[in-house]
Protein backbone atom coordinates (compact mmCIF):
# COMPACT_ATOMS: atom_id res chain seq x y z
CA UNK A 1 0.00 0.00 0.00
CA UNK A 2 1.65 3.30 -0.76
CA UNK A 3 1.41 5.95 1.88
CA UNK A 4 -0.83 8.59 0.53
CA UNK A 5 1.33 12.08 1.15
CA UNK A 6 -1.60 14.28 1.41
CA UNK A 7 -3.40 13.11 4.65
CA UNK A 8 -0.72 11.01 6.29
CA UNK A 9 -1.77 9.26 9.89
CA UNK A 10 0.37 9.34 12.98
CA UNK A 11 1.48 7.05 15.53
CA UNK A 12 2.41 9.18 18.82
CA UNK A 13 5.05 8.01 21.68
CA UNK A 14 4.54 8.15 25.23
CA UNK A 15 6.09 11.23 25.57
CA UNK A 16 4.26 13.05 23.26
CA UNK A 17 0.53 12.94 24.59
CA UNK A 18 0.30 16.90 25.05
CA UNK A 19 0.93 16.70 21.04
CA UNK A 20 -0.93 14.14 20.21
CA UNK A 21 -3.53 16.32 21.56
CA UNK A 22 -2.99 19.45 19.81
CA UNK A 23 -2.27 17.49 16.91
CA UNK A 24 -6.13 15.84 16.76
CA UNK A 25 -7.05 19.58 17.39
CA UNK A 26 -5.84 20.56 13.98
CA UNK A 27 -7.38 17.29 12.73
CA UNK A 28 -4.67 15.19 12.07
CA UNK A 29 -5.24 11.22 12.91
CA UNK A 30 -3.10 10.48 15.76
CA UNK A 31 -2.80 7.20 17.40
CA UNK A 32 -1.60 7.12 21.26
CA UNK A 33 -1.91 5.04 24.13
CA UNK A 34 -0.08 5.47 27.01
CA UNK A 35 1.30 3.29 28.46
CA UNK A 36 2.56 1.47 25.41
CA UNK A 37 5.72 -0.49 24.45
CA UNK A 38 8.24 0.04 21.70
CA UNK A 39 6.97 -3.02 19.57
CA UNK A 40 3.19 -1.82 19.59
CA UNK A 41 3.99 1.52 18.67
CA UNK A 42 6.40 0.13 15.46
CA UNK A 43 3.93 -2.47 14.90
CA UNK A 44 1.14 0.54 14.51
CA UNK A 45 3.26 2.23 12.95
CA UNK A 46 3.99 -0.07 9.99
CA UNK A 47 0.87 -1.90 9.73
CA UNK A 48 -1.41 1.05 9.40
CA UNK A 49 1.25 3.28 7.67
CA UNK A 50 1.23 5.63 10.06
CA UNK A 51 3.93 8.22 10.27
CA UNK A 52 6.30 7.12 13.97
CA UNK A 53 6.66 10.41 16.19
CA UNK A 54 8.71 10.27 18.40
CA UNK A 55 11.60 11.72 20.75
CA UNK A 56 13.28 8.79 20.84
CA UNK A 57 16.53 8.48 18.85
CA UNK A 58 17.20 4.79 19.91
CA UNK A 59 13.63 4.11 18.64
CA UNK A 60 14.07 5.36 14.95
CA UNK A 61 17.35 3.20 14.73
CA UNK A 62 15.40 -0.20 15.18
CA UNK A 63 15.17 -2.93 12.06
CA UNK A 64 12.10 -2.50 10.22
CA UNK A 65 10.91 1.52 10.96
CA UNK A 66 9.11 3.18 8.24
CA UNK A 67 8.18 7.13 7.89
CA UNK A 68 9.22 8.75 11.07
CA UNK A 69 9.60 12.36 12.60
CA UNK A 70 12.20 12.70 15.17
CA UNK A 71 10.81 15.71 17.24
CA UNK A 72 13.70 18.20 18.81
CA UNK A 73 11.25 20.69 20.72
CA UNK A 74 10.52 20.26 24.68
CA UNK A 75 7.55 22.90 24.80
CA UNK A 76 4.16 21.32 22.82
CA UNK A 77 3.55 24.17 20.81
CA UNK A 78 7.01 24.07 19.73
CA UNK A 79 6.77 20.49 18.99
CA UNK A 80 3.20 21.36 17.28
CA UNK A 81 4.93 24.03 14.65
CA UNK A 82 7.50 21.29 13.98
CA UNK A 83 5.05 19.06 12.89
CA UNK A 84 3.18 21.66 10.96
CA UNK A 85 5.90 22.82 9.06
CA UNK A 86 6.50 19.10 7.54
CA UNK A 87 3.09 18.11 7.52
CA UNK A 88 0.79 20.97 6.75
CA UNK A 89 -2.72 20.78 8.21
CA UNK A 90 -5.82 20.20 5.85
CA UNK A 91 -7.95 23.35 6.90
CA UNK A 92 -11.55 21.68 6.34
CA UNK A 93 -9.93 18.43 9.03
CA UNK A 94 -9.02 21.69 11.83
CA UNK A 95 -11.79 21.17 14.94
CA UNK A 96 -12.95 18.38 13.41
CA UNK A 97 -11.69 15.09 15.40
CA UNK A 98 -12.28 14.62 18.56
CA UNK A 99 -9.02 15.50 20.75
CA UNK A 100 -9.76 12.45 23.94
CA UNK A 101 -10.22 9.40 21.08
CA UNK A 102 -9.10 10.54 17.53
CA UNK A 103 -12.61 9.89 15.97
CA UNK A 104 -13.99 12.15 13.06
CA UNK A 105 -17.01 14.62 14.96
CA UNK A 106 -20.48 14.49 13.40
CA UNK A 107 -22.50 17.54 13.70
CA UNK A 108 -25.41 17.20 16.25
CA UNK A 109 -28.52 19.19 17.06
CA UNK A 110 -29.57 20.64 20.72
CA UNK A 111 -31.99 18.06 20.49
CA UNK A 112 -29.99 15.05 21.01
CA UNK A 113 -28.10 16.61 23.14
CA UNK A 114 -30.21 17.59 25.76
CA UNK A 115 -28.35 14.93 28.73
CA UNK A 116 -25.08 15.83 27.93
CA UNK A 117 -24.52 19.25 27.77
CA UNK A 118 -25.49 21.87 30.23
CA UNK A 119 -28.36 24.16 30.18
CA UNK A 120 -26.88 27.23 29.36
CA UNK A 121 -24.95 25.81 26.65
CA UNK A 122 -27.98 24.61 24.96
CA UNK A 123 -29.33 28.17 25.27
CA UNK A 124 -26.51 30.24 23.93
CA UNK A 125 -24.80 27.63 21.44
CA UNK A 126 -26.23 26.47 18.52
CA UNK A 127 -23.53 24.05 16.80
CA UNK A 128 -22.24 21.42 18.28
CA UNK A 129 -19.97 18.23 17.52
CA UNK A 130 -20.12 14.70 18.81
CA UNK A 131 -17.52 11.99 19.14
CA UNK A 132 -20.06 9.14 18.07
CA UNK A 133 -17.46 6.90 20.00
CA UNK A 134 -16.89 8.29 23.25
CA UNK A 135 -19.72 10.84 22.87
CA UNK A 136 -17.91 13.44 24.00
CA UNK A 137 -19.92 16.70 22.99
CA UNK A 138 -17.88 19.61 21.59
CA UNK A 139 -19.51 23.34 21.04
CA UNK A 140 -17.64 26.76 20.25
CA UNK A 141 -17.54 27.57 24.01
CA UNK A 142 -14.69 29.50 25.75
CA UNK A 143 -12.34 26.80 25.69
CA UNK A 144 -12.94 26.41 22.35
CA UNK A 145 -12.16 29.78 21.50
CA UNK A 146 -8.83 29.91 23.36
CA UNK A 147 -7.79 26.88 21.61
CA UNK A 148 -8.57 28.77 18.37
CA UNK A 149 -6.38 31.35 19.59
CA UNK A 150 -3.83 30.02 20.75
CA UNK A 151 -3.69 27.81 17.19
CA UNK A 152 -3.51 31.57 15.37
CA UNK A 153 -1.28 33.22 17.92
CA UNK A 154 0.94 30.69 18.84
CA UNK A 155 1.30 27.95 16.13
CA UNK A 156 0.53 30.26 13.23
CA UNK A 157 -2.43 28.26 11.79
CA UNK A 158 -5.01 31.07 10.48
CA UNK A 159 -6.68 28.67 8.08
CA UNK A 160 -9.32 26.60 9.36
CA UNK A 161 -12.97 26.09 7.91
CA UNK A 162 -15.17 25.82 11.39
CA UNK A 163 -16.89 22.46 9.21
CA UNK A 164 -18.47 20.77 11.86
CA UNK A 165 -18.88 23.52 14.90
ZN1 LIG B 1 -14.23 10.64 21.22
Amino acid sequence: MVQDHLDPCFVADMMLGKLARWMRVLGYDVWYKNPVDDETLLAMAREWHRVLMTRDTRLVRRRGVGEYMLIRENDPMDQLMEVVRAYPPDPGHVLGRCVRCNTLLVSAGKEDLKERVPEHVCLTESKFGRCLKCGRVYWQGTHYRQMVRTLRERVGVEEMQERLL
